[in-house]
């Protein structure tokens, strides 16, 4: 009888001894793990040749055949660590496996239903564990079990097996079968198990990939996505404003790293606090974020940039050792979709608007912003890397300070 069929086991699994291992060292995982259900299939085996010295009175070669049947198993685990220890070790104890089974078979005199059970038994055993290729290479040693076998019961071939060694065969037999439906069932569990565990380990790193690891806001490439996708859907106007710290290099210099990235994440949650979901916050990059306000069409622009920057300018930053600093932003800011002859579909060139509008307002002496707004002949193919002066003495943008709406306010 075989071992185990169907006893897989992970490739990970390493033997716990290499081939320079002595008797006592352990055996391969694979050995171990086909180790006992191979010691009841030679029990089983080696009841066979029991049975027919019961029946047909003592000889010493069918003694031998089932003293070899009961050893065979504990000496395979013995010397697995000295022969390899590895998946192909036990694949080789698997081909002795098959010789003895055909041996067995010979020694009782090759009766069809004993034989014809551990030559499929072997056989599935060998497709179950390494394929068509490892099934086929089982015959060799089938042919010469069976020779060997032939040795001992002679070349004689039965119909019928007597009632006891077709007893033990299907004992053997159903045990077989629920073994493998066990272990299959075992590792269907093991794969539904490993499978959900994939799928969760996927989401947490796709969650990682998206997600800035300082102040645990949204990256750009998460921001990037999700305006792809907007580009579909909008309902509703959307203003980006970047935020950039000013000086932020002096904090750093002044206070320590730590003291920057104290600011950086005091910054992130103010932001998120201030513009929860839908509106998003992302971090853009270094001491600059991105926040994208849904539903602010360019007029509520400069409202929208005036509580940004009080923000960051009204309340001192904590940092660490208890101490505090003040610190301010500068901010560019424009509307998306970008006026009704733009391509609302490119959202990248709104954000380099907004991206001129954050370098004029750090021209401008910074903890200011500049909103850039589609002028009254706004047209993407004539705004293309213009200077933005000009864009604007020829109405494609209108751009928009806090000097611009002062005298109304
Ligand atoms: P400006 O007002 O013109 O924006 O000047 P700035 O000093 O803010 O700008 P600059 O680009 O010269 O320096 C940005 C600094 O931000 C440089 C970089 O070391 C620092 N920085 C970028 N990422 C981090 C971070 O995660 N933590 C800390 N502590 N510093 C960062
Ligand atoms: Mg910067
Ligand atoms: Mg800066």
């Amino acid at each position: 009888m075989p071992s185990d069929a169907a006893g897989s086991l992970r490739d990970s699994e390493q033997p716990v001894a290499g081939r320079s291992a002595g008797l006592s060292a352990r055996a391969h995982p694979a050995i171990r793990l086909h180790y006992r259900a191979r010691a009841a299939a030679y029990l089983n085996m080696a009841a066979l040749p029991l049975w027919w010295i019961v029946e047909e009175g003592f000889r010493a070669e069918l003694a031998a055949v089932a003293l070899w049947c009961l050893a065979f198993p504990h000496l395979a685990r013995a010397l697995a660590p000295r022969l390899g220890n590895d998946r192909a070790t036990e694949h080789r104890v698997m081909q002795l496996d098959s010789a003895n089974a055909a041996l067995v078979s010979g020694a009782c005199g090759f009766a069809l239903f004993p034989t014809a059970v551990m030559v499929l038994a072997m056989l599935m055993n060998a497709l179950i564990n390494g394929g068509a290729r490892f099934g086929l290479a089982q015959l060799p040693f089938l042919a010469v079990g069976g020779l060997a076998g032939a040795a001992v019961g002679g070349f004689t071939f039965a119909w019928q097996a007597s009632l006891g060694a077709s007893l033990i065969s299907a004992i053997g037999l159903v045990s077989y079968v629920l073994l493998v439906g066990l272990n299959a069932h075992a590792m269907q569990v093991r794969l539904r198990r490993t499978k959900s565990e994939l799928v969760d380990k996927s989401r947490q790193l796709e969650e990682a990939s998206l997600t800035d690891p300082l102040t645990r806001v949204r990256n750009r490439r998460w921001i990037a996505a999700r305006l792809a996708e907007t580009e579909r859907t909008l309902r509703e106007p959307l203003a980006f404003a970047l935020i950039d710290v000013d000086h932020f290099k002096r904090i750093n210099d002044r206070h320590g790293h730590a003291a920057g990235d104290a600011v950086l994440r005091e910054l992130a949650l103010r932001l998120a606090r201030a513009w929860p979901a839908p509106h998003d916050v992302v971090r853009w990059g270094g001491e600059e974020f991105l926040v994208v306000a849904h539903g602010i069409d360019a007029a509520r622009l400069p409202r929208l940039a005036e509580e940004l920057r009080a923000l960051v300018a009204v309340q001192p930053f904590p940092i660490p050792g208890g101490e505090s600093l003040r610190a301010s932003v500068s901010i560019g800011l424009a509307p998306y979709p970008f006026g009704p002859r733009l391509d609302r579909a490119d959202w990248t060139r709104v954000i380099d608007l907004a991206d001129r509008g954050l370098y004029e307002a750090k021209r401008g002496g910074r903890n200011t912003w500049v909103a850039i707004t589609p002028g009254p002949g706004a047209d993407e193919a004539a705004l293309a890397d213009r200077p933005l002066a000009e864009a604007e003495s020829l109405g494609l943008v209108r751009t928009i300070r806090p000097s611009t709406i002062a005298p109304r306010d």
